[in-house]
């Protein structure tokens, strides 16, 4: 780690004890507390489409496994996070993508609802003035992006439908390929070579709108079309360094490079198997789990399943987990590389594992 992780400290260093007496400690609480705090990818939609979850309630981690509510939120001083409206990869179809919308649609509801629920708690934000206004009135700012483009279907017009009801970033692929491009991780390959026809007109028309392109989960050649082709900086919500843990689903140098240069950021994750690689067992292990739901249909009992199969691979392979310092790594690393101006957090929290992000915390105090 280096002086120049000092911004980015009050954030990691808000998991650990407050009453800390480490001069740093205290002086990146001191920074946190003053700036504007901003996780740009966080899966609180995935809790709150469970029966019964309060995001407005304060929730115990090792009781629910949820990691975000807005008490929680303004209690580590996290002023702004983008909500991700998520859908996983199903069927390249039309019913498949009539459900992939219902879904999204269903999950913008929820958000909404929150919001007039607690309107003293947190806020809708659609843009940089809107966080430092509700940050200033005490609330937490709640941004929407939405992770994989599949709900968009064939259907341009669904990109001002999502960009009305708060969406500000698409990420355009997930696991698998989609109709608007090659995912880094199809277990069958590349389908287009980069962007599709389609996803050549879904770029230019999030442009227009003002929808940030969020390259996370993209194929390098979809990475590559999307930069050449958007007039907008593009971001990474939640990717790590290639140099640092090899997997396609991370970041090249040469692509940090290049989203610095037109003006873009990384977003640093908090996931293990994109911090530090893991052996090739364990990777198979985890490979399958998550190839598992390509092609199906989503719902609340298959993801269950996978993140009961998740946690139990992750006690497996529990030595293998990464640590607070692998987290700093990356961002230093990117720091190194592109300057301090272009990377950021994207933890993925709620989207990670439970187990995963307790160890890996507990282990970053040892
Ligand atoms: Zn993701």
């Amino acid at each position: 780690m280096t002086s120049s992780l000092i911004p980015f400290l009050p954030f990691l260093l808000s998991f650990l004890s407050p009453s800390s007496d480490d001069p740093i400690a205290k002086k990146a609480h001191k920074i946190h507390q003053k700036v504007l705090t901003l996780d740009t990818h966080a899966d609180a939609p995935i809790m709150m489409q469970k029966p019964g979850f309060d995001v407005g309630a304060s929730h115990d981690t090792k009781r629910d496994g949820s990691q975000i509510d807005f008490p929680r939120m303004k209690k580590g001083s996290m002023d702004a996070m983008f909500f991700a409206v998520y859908t996983s990869q199903g069927p390249r179809t039309d019913e498949g993508h009539a459900e992939a919308k219902q879904n999204a649609l269903n999950q913008f509801d929820l958000i909404h609802k929150a919001l007039k629920q607690y309107p003293n708690l947190a806020e809708l934000a659609t843009s940089p003035a809107d966080a430092y206004r509700i940050k200033k009135a005490g609330k937490r700012a709640v941004f929407i992006g939405m992770e994989n483009g599949y709900p968009i279907g064939k259907d341009l017009s669904m990109l001002k439908t999502y960009y009305d009801l708060g969406c500000r970033y698409i990420t355009l692929t997930h696991f698998a390929n989609n109709l608007i491009g090659d995912s880094s991780t199809d277990p069958d390959g590349p389908m287009y070579g980069g962007l599709s026809d389609f996803g050549k007109l879904v770029v230019p028309e999030m442009n227009r709108l003002g929808i940030l392109i969020d390259v996370s989960h993209v194929a390098d050649s979809t990475f590559y079309d999307a930069l050449a082709l958007s007039k907008a900086p593009v971001i990474a919500s939640h990717s790590n360094c290639r140099a640092l843990c090899d997997f396609p689903r991370n970041m090249t140098d040469d692509m940090i490079k290049a989203i610095a240069a037109k003006g873009g950021v990384v977003q640093v994750n908090f996931v293990s198997d994109y911090l530090k690689k893991p052996s090739d067992a364990h990777r198979a292990a985890k490979t399958k789990i998550r190839m598992s739901r390509v092609g199906k249909v989503a719902t609340p009992d298959m993801e269950a399943k996978i993140a009961a199969l998740s946690d139990s691979v992750s006690k497996v392979y529990a030595s293998e987990r990464a640590s607070l310092t692998d987290i700093a790594d990356h961002i230093d690393h990117i720091v190194k590389i592109a300057g301090i101006d272009h990377v950021g957090i994207g933890s993925d929290f709620d989207g990670v594992g439970v187990s995963m992000v307790l160890k890996t915390l507990a282990k970053s105090r040892t």
